[in-house]
């Protein structure tokens, strides 16, 4: 059977069977709309996501971030093996990455590129959970969105999308990580400018989609960014999202 999740104001939750519910309530009608189009369209499997999948199969902030880190300029997939193997042949306790060089680290995730900087930030990371006498880093959390983004922006290969990812998805904070597919199916939609920031591209989403569903949807923007909404040669003719689209209107020569 497979295991999928929802995202709700109490944070992550398993569901069985064929998908995800569409359950979640409130906010701007846009952001309603587009969600609840997205949810017909794609069925959102825990697998597909290393980070909400780690998360909920370990609770663990550290896990997490470790696996975000492998996932980044990656796909989910070669990340998933990369964070396997490393369990596998190295171990994922800070201990265990600190007394482990550098070489054996980056052998271990090679499957997800750029191995030796995102050796070399696992193995900060993991100091810093050493330092703080935090193996899973959950005091960190707890400490709170902010001081926790103080800290992890600090390891160098830790960037503020890795640490919205870490805070959403374990349901630190409700807020919409930005990647690569976010924004571009945010830019087609019209919903950001073409030179956003990410912190700006961030707060305008987090205008369009309520309090509560911005997690579900910064997964459905990917899951429609990887099947749909491409980088080249996008599926607009199979669209739910056509006739609400900038690019779409532009292309069919309208206004
Ligand atoms: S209509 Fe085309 S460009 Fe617009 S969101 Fe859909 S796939 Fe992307």
């Amino acid at each position: 059977m497979t295991v999928g999740f929802i995202w709700g104001a109490s944070g992550p939750r398993r569901v069985s069977g064929e998908g995800i519910g569409g359950a979640i309530k409130g906010g701007g009608d846009l952001g309603k709309e587009v969600l609840e189009r997205l949810r017909r369209a794609h069925r959102l499997k825990m697998e597909d996501f290393v980070s909400s999948y780690v998360n909920l199969t370990t609770g663990s902030p550290f896990r997490v971030l470790v696996a975000t880190i492998l996932s980044q300029n990656s796909t989910d997939k070669a990340a998933m093996r990369a964070y396997s193997e490393l369990e596998r042949s190295v171990g994922l306790t800070p201990e265990a990455l600190v007394r482990a060089g550098l070489r054996r680290i980056a052998r271990a995730i090679r499957v997800a590129g750029l191995a030796d900087a995102k050796a070399r930030a696992i193995r900060e990371l993991a100091a810093l959970a050493l330092r703080l006498g935090d193996p899973d880093l959950k005091g960190l959390l707890e400490s709170g969105p902010d001081a926790a983004r103080e800290a992890l922006l600090r390891v160098k290969g830790i960037g503020p999308k890795t640490v919205d990812v870490l805070l959403s998805s374990t349901g630190t904070l409700d807020t919409i990580p930005v990647d690569t597919h976010v924004r571009r199916v945010a830019q087609r939609l019209g919903l950001v400018g073409e030179r956003e920031s990410y912190e700006r591209i961030k707060s305008r989403l987090e205008e369009v989609f309520p309090p509560g569903t911005r997690y579900e949807a910064h997964l459905l923007l990917i899951a429609h960014g990887r099947s749909v909404c491409r980088s080249r040669r996008p599926l607009c003719d199979r669209c739910v999202l056509s006739d609400l689209c900038g690019y779409y209107r532009r292309a069919a020569g309208g206004s």
